[in-house]
């Protein structure tokens, strides 16, 4: 008969229609644990707000559009006119604009923010990772920022503002803005000594022009770049802004854009400084010192990014195994599979508990003797 070899039976429904917070016990559990009680409330409310729009099917769909659809590199303009531009498919702004809007970027200025944006970046990597990495840099600049009273205070309310602005415009006429980071070059990845881009220093202090490349540069539609250059007195850390005060771009060429195995939505670049303006950060000759707050911060979120893959995939398997029959039973009945996802579901919440602890703030960490220092910091034994 025709169309019965297309029956579908013993499927699982997609897994959609759910709080990705409020569902991790978890997570939930960790928040408890390192927030404020009185902060409580309105984090939960706000998470699982952000957890249900995480289980959505529309979400869903948005980050299957933005991953098959990658962005597209524009070097140029119909007339020949360099602009160094990336298109995006709709769904992924909508996905950053959503991410931004949600506090991911803004620990640093609300109440219990580190916490809070930890469980926010683990539950949002649940929807789309990719998104999460100008989120992360974005969040990440900030403490490097802070090397430089004076470039913080201009940058730093921009950063954490909770407003996505995707048009490149000079940034003090955006509420809100995005940064990336640029240290690896062709020669060298992990050991960013062997940097060859130079700066040469012009006539107002602190500011140079860079000359070099960058093999390896994220998100490169940011508004602007925490980098590392060769100056007079060795590797020093640079602010690359995208377009100038003035209005006209920054030198700041896109060759092309990496063909990458994951991570795929999201943009990473192959970069070329001619003649591009970049301001000091911090002092010449300690660039590694100044943005390794940065870097650090980001690699919270390979602990928190990592953490909430995981967890996906243990939903996804339970899912599964909750709807998917073999040898007259549910999978999840079978006492070897309940093994199996015993294993799974105790090493993501490991994860998620390491992950939370790492980003609590360190006035309530708990010192090397193992007593509490900070009044509100409950000893790691409840954890
Ligand atoms: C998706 C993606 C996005 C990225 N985005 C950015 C970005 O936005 N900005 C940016 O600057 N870079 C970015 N990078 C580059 C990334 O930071 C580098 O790839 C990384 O620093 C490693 O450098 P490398 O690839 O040159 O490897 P190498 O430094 O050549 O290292 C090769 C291997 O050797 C190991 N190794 C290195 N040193 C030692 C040692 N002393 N002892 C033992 N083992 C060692 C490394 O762990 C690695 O496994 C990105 C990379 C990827 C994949």
């Amino acid at each position: 008969m025709a169309g019965s070899t297309h029956t579908v039976t013993n499927q699982p429904p997609p897994l959609l229609g759910y709080d990705v917070y409020g569902t991790d016990q978890a997570l939930v559990a960790a928040v408890e644990r390192h927030l404020d009680p009185e902060l409580l409330d309105e984090a939960h409310g706000e998470l699982s707000a952000l957890g249900r729009a995480a289980g959505s099917a529309q979400l869903q769909e948005w980050a299957v559009q933005a991953n098959e659809n990658p962005p597209r590199l524009r070097t140029h303009d119909r007339y020949g006119h360099r602009v160094d531009e990336v298109d995006f498919h709709p769904a992924w702004h909508r996905l950053l604009g959503k991410g931004v809007g949600a506090g991911l970027t803004a620990a640093w200025t609300r109440p219990g923010g580190h916490v809070r944006r930890a469980a926010g970046f683990l539950v949002w990597t649940q929807v789309e990772a990719g998104n999460g990495c100008p989120l992360s840099m974005t969040h990440a600049a900030v403490p490097a920022l802070r090397a430089d009273p004076e470039l913080a205070a201009e940058w730093v309310p921009r950063l954490t503002s909770m407003i996505y602005e995707r048009e490149l415009r000079p940034a003090g006429q955006k509420a809100g803005a995005l940064f990336g980071m640029g240290m690896t070059e062709k020669q060298g990845g992990s050991d960013v000594r062997a940097n060859t881009t130079s700066a040469r220093p012009l006539a107002e202090d602190g500011t140079y022009v860079l000359t070099g490349h960058k093999w390896f540069c994220s998100a490169p539609m940011s508004d602007g770049f925490l980098v590392l250059a060769q100056a007079a007195e060795g590797l020093t850390c640079f602010l690359v802004p995208r377009v100038l005060e003035d209005g006209t771009r920054n030198r700041f060429l896109i060759q092309r854009l990496k063909e990458k195995l994951g991570n795929r939505s999201n943009a990473s670049a192959e970069v070329e400084f001619d003649g591009t303006w970049a301001r000091r950060v911090g002092e010449e000759g300690r660039g590694v010192r100044t943005i390794i707050d940065m870097v650090a911060a980001t690699r919270l979120d390979c602990v928190l990014g990592s953490a909430g893959l995981m967890r996906a995939a243990v939903a996804q398997a339970l899912h599964h195994c909750a709807y998917r029959e073999a040898f007259g039973g549910k999978l999840l009945d079978k006492p070897l599979m309940r093994n199996v996802l015993a294993d799974l579901a105790l090493e993501s919440e490991a994860a998620t508990v390491l992950g939370l602890r790492l980003a609590r703030p360190a006035t309530t960490a708990v010192s090397r003797s193992g007593r509490c220092c900070g009044s509100r910091c409950r000893p790691p034994s409840t954890g």
